[in-house]
């Protein structure tokens, strides 16, 4: 929409169970304030029916365009499309989850007529995880000593832009980006607002433990060399101290004759030496990536279709979907073969601590009490791993006592086929167990699995599922 006095620039993954609440509430919120506006949206390679949503709020909003990927390419090449769709004076970035919310749009458009180039909406951290809002917490600190640009705590994408913000950020090519570094590195006139944290008000959040951290790291090293300061530093430090131990040997060899080797000290300073060694070769390869991801100068994303040229057929209301319940039963294949190998994984850390705790209490209780403080303890870790690692959900009494269940079937079932194999298929006592053992783990896993979901929603502070989406991410 040329002329428009407002963009909203929305990246979408995976979001088909929030996109039309959140444009009815954007809707709804910016209409009042009688400005002219266009919202767009970005299909960032969804596989449910966000597309399908997409195509069918332009077709019935002239207001709303869209552009959709050929597949994930991550929220930071999703919003940078965003804004180079974007024909407004001013832009704002949000989330399709309702997390930013629409409301607060009219102030921060209210505060741009005051002249700021930029207008951030600052979230606390009320409702979030413990670890998570610590964890933010102690990243942001660090990051203001190891960035040349200022990063604040809770400021995120969710801001308006001026058109000149705008015009400044497209103008940066830089194919690794990290957009909070970006918008403070252009400057101009900002100011901010704190809102409260909303929840997220459909579908899951893309951003796991595994997933930020990746996105620290990047954030870190997009912005400064300080990390390589920092290995020069740790370098010189080492060899002051070397020198100084060298000169302590010296003298007491001078004193006191030369004594039995060192074996030990030998072996620390060694293996410190090696894994600071590692660590510097480590950063130092993440600015090489980086400078061949740039030399190859890619795009930073390939468009699927875009409201300008939808692709046949015409859209019709989200119900049927290009292929994504292949693609949908595709995926959760993958996610099953996936968290199998993750619960089998997981058994074996169990035995290995059911037999460590076995062996330890050994010493001072009975054989039989440490079996079961051994095995209770293996199976509490069991659940709280397959809850949080495997399946990703929120632990639950419920599924606590259900949990149990799975080792019975393990049990039974392996001494069935174990009994088989020995008695009737003559195989030798050791290979019939771990056969057994083999065969039966697949039917404890399906047990698990409906232990700990059956009835419970995916806790929206864990990791998704990963549909693997790659590039540059972004999170608040
Ligand atoms: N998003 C995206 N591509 C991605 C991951 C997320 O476009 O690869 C979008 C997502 O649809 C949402 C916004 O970015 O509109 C923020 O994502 P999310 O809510 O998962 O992040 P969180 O709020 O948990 O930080
Ligand atoms: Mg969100």
């Amino acid at each position: 929409m040329k002329n428009c006095q407002l963009s909203i620039v929305v990246p979408c993954f995976n979001e088909d169970q929030a996109v039309e609440t959140f444009h009815c509430a954007l809707v709804n919120a910016i209409e009042p304030t009688g400005e002219t506006f266009e919202v767009c949206y970005v299909d960032d390679g969804s596989d449910d029916l966000t597309m399908t949503q997409l195509a069918y709020l332009a077709s019935v909003d002239e207001r709303v365009r869209y552009t959709a990927f050929s597949r994930n390419f991550g929220k930071e090449a999703a919003m940078l499309a965003g804004l180079r769709m974007s024909c407004g004076e001013s832009v704002v970035l949000m989330d399709a989850d309702l997390q930013h919310p629409p409301e607060l749009v009219p102030r921060m458009m209210e505060l741009s007529r005051h002249g700021y180039d930029q207008v951030i909406a600052r979230r606390d951290r009320d409702g979030e995880g413990r670890l998570r809002s610590f964890i933010s917490h102690s990243y942001y600190r660090a990051m203001g000593h190891f960035m040349d640009v200022s990063v604040v705590d809770g400021e995120g994408d969710f801001r308006l832009l001026s058109r000149r913000a705008v015009d400044s950020v497209l103008a940066l090519p830089e194919s690794n980006r990290f957009s909070k570094g970006i918008f403070s590195w252009i400057g101009f006139d900002t100011t901010s607002f704190t809102y409260h944290n909303a929840q997220r008000v459909a579908g899951r959040s893309k951003w796991g433990s595994r997933r930020l951290l990746n996105y620290g790291i990047d954030g870190m090293i997009s912005f400064n060399n300080r990390p390589l300061r920092l290995a020069i530093y740790a370098g010189l430090l080492l060899s002051l101290a070397a020198a100084g131990y060298a000169l302590w040997v010296i003298v007491s060899v001078a004193r006191n004759g030369v004594g039995i080797p060192g074996y030990a000290t030998l072996l620390t300073a060694v293996v410190a030496l090696g894994g600071i060694q590692l660590a510097t070769l480590g950063i130092v390869g993440e600015y090489v990536g980086r400078i061949y991801c740039e030399t190859k100068n890619r795009p930073h994303y390939l468009v699927r279709e875009t409201s300008d040229h939808p692709s046949p057929p015409a859209p019709e209301p989200p119900i049927h979907s290009r292929g994504s319940e292949g693609r949908a039963s595709d995926s959760e294949r993958s996610r099953t073969m996936r968290q199998f190998l993750i619960f089998a994984m997981i058994g074996v850390v169990n035995t290995a601590v059911y037999l460590a705790v076995y062996a330890t209490l050994n010493t001072w209780f009975p054989y039989l009490a440490s079996h079961v403080i051994g095995y209770c303890v293996s199976i509490i870790g069991s659940f709280l791993l397959n809850s949080r690692i495997t399946l990703r959900t929120k632990p639950t009494w419920r599924a606590f006592v259900r949990y149990p269940l799975s080792s019975l079937v393990n049990l039974v079932l392996s001494g069935a086929l174990l009994y088989v194999g020995v008695s009737h298929l003559g195989m030798e006592k050791n290979v019939a167990a771990l056969a057994a053992g083999i065969i039966a783990t697949p039917f404890s896993f399906v047990v698990a699995r409906w232990a700990i979901t059956s009835g419970a929603a995916a806790s929206p502070e864990l990791e998704p599922e990963p549909g693997e989406p790659a590039g540059n991410r972004t999170s608040d």
